[in-house]
Order: structure tokens, then sequence, then C-alpha cells
């Protein structure tokens, strides 16, 4: 492609409200151009990587015989009402109506119409099992569209589900699918850890995130400094604890606590350690129908996680309380506490069970419980509701420590079981001639978030600095002085030679200062520029590796080869 032909309009502006590098760089490049919140337009350039990315996860799905189709963008809203998740997503959902008044969905996602193309069409176990993907745009109206393409409404999504007759067939499509994954990141070039995730309600081990490292990352992950546990925070679960504090001594009873209403000043007024002490969390739990105050009582010296609190609850959200709602609902602030507690309901962090030597809020102004014992409570609800934190024990070896870090999600891969199978009764005969549902996997990888994960991860003050499998071009020929018919010629003809090599190649024959081009060339981040200026006369030119910004002296005689072998390695 000749620079003074292509459609890059490079630019020295951030958008307004830009702070990844990715964000700025992408379209500071002329990789992307934002439309609308949310909304962007992928440029030549743009267009260039999308597909590289594609071609890449094309071809590792083929090699585990994923098979690709292509579903309608537009989806009924009665699968959605269906498979019960038209409340679930809620306002992501962007909904339409058409001229006959029918009401229809932008997929999101497209389980309940995966589904629905195989039920009736695969009919026996014999068919199975069948993993059918595709690549499409997705449309999800998030609360709050941002970081460019990290986060936006309309993004590309591999979106892959298999079907099989039994659960230990799944799990070989799991992992099978969990390896290509694998492979697919790597060969774009990415540093990546797979994680357990949150499976919501259903539960299990049947769900692992792919997750970029880079500082930018919206997740969190927990990581043992000792084995392979690596958790979405959202899912970690902590070892037990090593560094019990010493119990504070005190018969059971009720103390006067006069304004004690917080745990830093319960623990300076009892000085006890806030691993004996009892927190009150208050949240609305937001279902399908209505909702509810819920109390979470967890130690002292722990955090609510909040995606376990609402599996615990199997709700849809939890948001908070004000003051108001509170006390109209007759509770307490600052001295709630679990015994006799029937005001709302509550759920325990199950490090509570059994606790002993523990001060808790009396249910009374100004009082708390001191000695208390948690066995009597045992029918109360329990569940793990704490967020791990950096220094935890491993859950799984028990000897490691955890330590927090951040990732982008860039893939999710889910055994679903027979959810949407059995709500859409889409089934299969057995081998005893019996009908089942199909049982599910699903497997997602984020193609435009991926994009923007790259930069994230390969880029400097510059700018982009592409990998060789990702880079919209390989090399970049850079004329210094267009007038002077040495360089022109010699670098047309090095262009032409590298086209026919099939090398992806720019020739930059733009009648432009030299340090403006190369400041260009700096922020598209080509691999390799080639820079063809006046050190030809004495049969030199120049290489310039993005990553390194180092330049290397070749002889324009042999330039052509040395270039192949450099980017061949
Ligand atoms: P997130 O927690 O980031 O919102 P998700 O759990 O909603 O992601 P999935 O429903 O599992 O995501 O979708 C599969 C993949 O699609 C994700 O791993 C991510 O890479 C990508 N993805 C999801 N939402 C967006 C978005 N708004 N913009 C770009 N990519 C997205
Ligand atoms: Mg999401």
């Amino acid at each position: 492609m000749r620079r003074s032909k292509a459609f890059i309009p490079t630019t020295k502006e951030v958008p307004n409200d830009a702070v990844l590098a990715s964000h700025i760089f992408l379209s500071r490049a002329g990789f992307i151009s934002q439309v609308s919140s949310g909304l962007y337009n992928f440029l030549p350039l743009g267009k260039r990587v999308l597909k590289k990315i594609e071609t890449i996860v094309n071809d590792e799905m083929e090699s585990i015989g994923a098979q690709e189709v292509e579903l309608s963008f537009v989806t009924p809203v009665e699968l959605w009402q269906e498979s019960g998740r038209i409340e679930k997503f809620g306002k992501e959902l962007l909904r339409f109506k058409d001229r006959k008044e029918n009401l229809f969905v932008l997929g999101p996602t497209h389980e309940e119409m995966m589904v629905n193309l195989v039920c009736n069409r695969v009919n026996s176990y014999k068919q199975l099992p069948m993993h059918l993907y595709q690549i499409k745009t997705k449309f999800r109206d998030e609360a709050r569209p941002r970081f460019g393409l990290m986060r936006s409404r309309e993004f590309v999504m591999k979106d892959g589900y298999s079907f099989h007759s039994s659960t230990e067939d799944l799990n070989r499509e799991f992992a099978t699918v969990e390896a290509a994954y694998q492979r697919i990141l790597t060969r774009l070039g990415l540093e990546f850890r797979i994680v357990e995730a949150d499976s919501g309600t259903i539960g299990g081990s049947g769900s692992k995130e792919l997750m970029v490292i880079a500082d930018s990352g919206e997740d969190t992950i927990a990581i043992c400094d000792h084995c392979q546990y690596a958790a979405n925070i959202e899912a970690a679960v902590r070892g037990s604890k090593k560094d019990i504090p010493e119990a504070p001594e005190a018969e059971f009873n009720r103390f006067m606590t006069p304004d004690i209403t917080t745990i830093e000043s319960l623990a300076y007024f009892f000085k006890v350690d806030p691993y004996y002490l009892v927190k009150a969390v208050a949240k609305r739990a937001v279902y399908d129908e209505g909702s509810d105050i819920v109390l979470f009582f967890l130690r002292g010296s722990d955090t609510l996680q909040d995606v376990k609190a609402v599996n615990a609850l199997h709700a849809l959200e939890l948001v908070d309380v004000s003051e108001e709602e509170l006390q109209e609902a007759g509770l307490i602030t600052g001295f709630m506490g679990p015994l006799n507690f029937n005001t709302c309901k509550m759920v325990l962090d199950v490090s509570l069970k059994n606790a002993d030597a523990m001060i808790c809020g009396a249910n009374e102004k100004d009082y708390h419980y001191v000695g208390v014992n948690f066995s009597a409570l045992i029918n109360a609800d329990f569940a793990d509701i704490t967020e791990v934190c950096e220094g935890d024990s491993c859950p799984h070896c028990d000897e490691g420590i955890l330590s927090l870090t951040k990732g982008i999600e860039v893939g999710h891969i889910f055994k679903l079981g027979t959810t949407y199978s059995a709500a859409l009764k889409a089934e299969f005969l057995n081998e005893k001639g019996q009908r089942e549902p199909f049982i599910m996997g699903t497997y997602g990888m984020g193609i435009s978030r991926l994009l923007a994960a790259v930069i994230e991860q390969h880029h400097d003050d510059r700018g982009c600095i592409w990998t060789l499998s990702t880079a919209p071009y390989i090399i970049n020929v850079m004329i210094s002085n267009i007038k002077d018919d040495q360089q022109m010629s010699f670098a047309q003809t090095l262009y032409e030679q590298l086209k026919q090599r099939g090398v992806e190649v720019m020739l930059d024959d733009r009648k432009e200062r030299f340090g403006f081009k190369m400041k260009d060339a700096e922020l598209i981040g080509f691999p390799y520029t080639v820079i063809v200026g006046k050190e030809l006369m004495n049969g030199n030119i120049q290489l310039m590796d993005r990553a390194t910004l180092e330049q290397e002296t070749l002889a324009a005689d042999t330039a052509l080869e040395t270039i192949l072998q450099r980017i061949s390695t």
C-alpha cells in the first residue's frame, strides 16, 4: 500500500474521554474512530488487525473441529423470554419493533439463537458432539461504555457453543477449547493467565476466564506464588488462616458502647483485633420481582465480595441502601448483629460458623454483645461472601500466598450444562431412545477487545508496537526525500520485491518532512521501518526496530535478504 493513497487519518488529538493507551493510540493512529458513546468505526488499519486476529481464531477453531456459522444479529424477543434472560440482561438488551410491531433484540450473545438453530435439527446422540461458532458483531447497551474498544456497546465477539450427550464429553471439549484459546493468545504475543471465574448461581468449577495481564485491566485476579491457582476476585477463595490473632477473653455479656458504630472505633474501644468483631453490611437485593433489604455479617477484618453475595442470594444485583431506608426497616445502624435477629433476611460469612469470642451488635442502640459463640446459629444462612486479600493463603496448595494483579478479560469459557437447552426444550434421543436436553458448553472471546489488549501490553509513549502476528503491515519503507530519484527508485523496487515475497508492506511516499513521517511510523507501530535516505549514496539504508527504536545500518544491495531474515524470526 502506498501511504500517499492510504486512508490513515493520524492526528495529535486525544479523544476527550480517553485514559487508556489503547484508546488514545488506536484513535490517534487512525485505526478506529468514535461514532457515539461505545460505538466505533474500524478504519483500514483497524480492520486489517481485526482480520488477523480472526484468522488466528478461525485457524485454531478449525483445528479442534468447530464449524463456523453466522447467525442473525437481530433476534426475536420470544427467545429471550423463554430463557428468562430478558430480566437478567435488563437494559443491556437493545430492543426495537419492526413495521409489524414484532419486538426484536440486537444479539448481545447467542446461546438462545444457537440452541434454537440446533433444536429439531440435531436429534440423536449419534450426531453429537457438535461445536458451532461464529465471529460476529454483538450489541450490549452497557451502563458505562468506556476505554475505547475495551468496553464498547457494539463489539466483535467470537462465540462458540458445543452440544454433548454426556458431562464427560463436555469436560473433554472444555479442555480442548481451553488449550486452543491458550494457543490463540500465545500466537497473538500476549502474556495471559487462565483463571477460575464466577459461574453465577450455577456454581461449580465450570467457568474460566482468559485474562491478559495489564495494569489497566478492569478485573482483579488472585494468583498463588506457589502453585497454579489463579482466580478472578469474584470467585477467588482463600485457604485456612495461618496467623490467627489471640482471642479476647470475656464472658457472654451485653456491653454499653455509646456511639461506637464503626469497626475501627470498636476495635479501639475493646482493644481487640477486628478479626473478633462482626461487621454488618446492608444492601438491597434486586430480584425478578421486587427487592429486599439483606444484611450480610462478616468478620471485621473482611470485606464483602459483591458477586459472591449476589450468588448467595440468587439475586439479579445488589444496590446500596440509604440510612433512611434502614431506619424505616427498623434496623439500628452501627449496632446490628446476627443474634436474635429477624428484622430482615441475613447471610453470614462461612468464617463465622461456630466462631467464638466474638463481639457483635446487640440490635439495640449503644449496645454490643461480647464473648459471643455462634454455634447456636447453626441453622442460619452461611455462605462464602468475603473477598480475598493480598497475603491470604492459597486454597489449592495451602502453602502459597495469594497476590492480586490486574487483568483484561478477553475470553470466557463456561460449562453451561442443560440451562438453556432445558429452558428452550432442545432435546436429543439418547442411546436408550429417551429424550434428554443437550449438555452444553459456551466459549466467548472478545475479538475487538483483544485488539485493544495487544496495545495495552505493547506500546510506549510514542505509540503502538504491534507484534508480528497482529501488525497491519510488517514493514514500512520510508523515503526520506521523494525528490531524490535514487531514493525513490530504490525504495519502490524494495517495496515491490517485498510485496512479491508476500510481505505486508507500506511505502511512505508522501511529500512530508522526515521527522513528521518518522513520528507517524512510530505512532502507527509498524514492527520495522526501512529508512531510505542520504546514506543510500554510500550504499546504505537504515532498519528501525519499533519495539527497541534501535536503528541498524544495512547494505542496500543485500537489504532485501536481511529484512526477510529479520521478519522470519
Ligand atoms: P465483562 O465482565 O467484561 O462485562 P462479560 O462477562 O460480560 O464481560 P461475556 O458475556 O463472557 O463477557 O462475553 C465474552 C467476551 O466478550 C468477554 O470475555 C469479553 O472479551 C468480550 N466482551 C464482553 N463485553 C464486551 C464489551 N462491552 N466490549 C468489548 N468486549 C466485550
Ligand atoms: Mg459484561
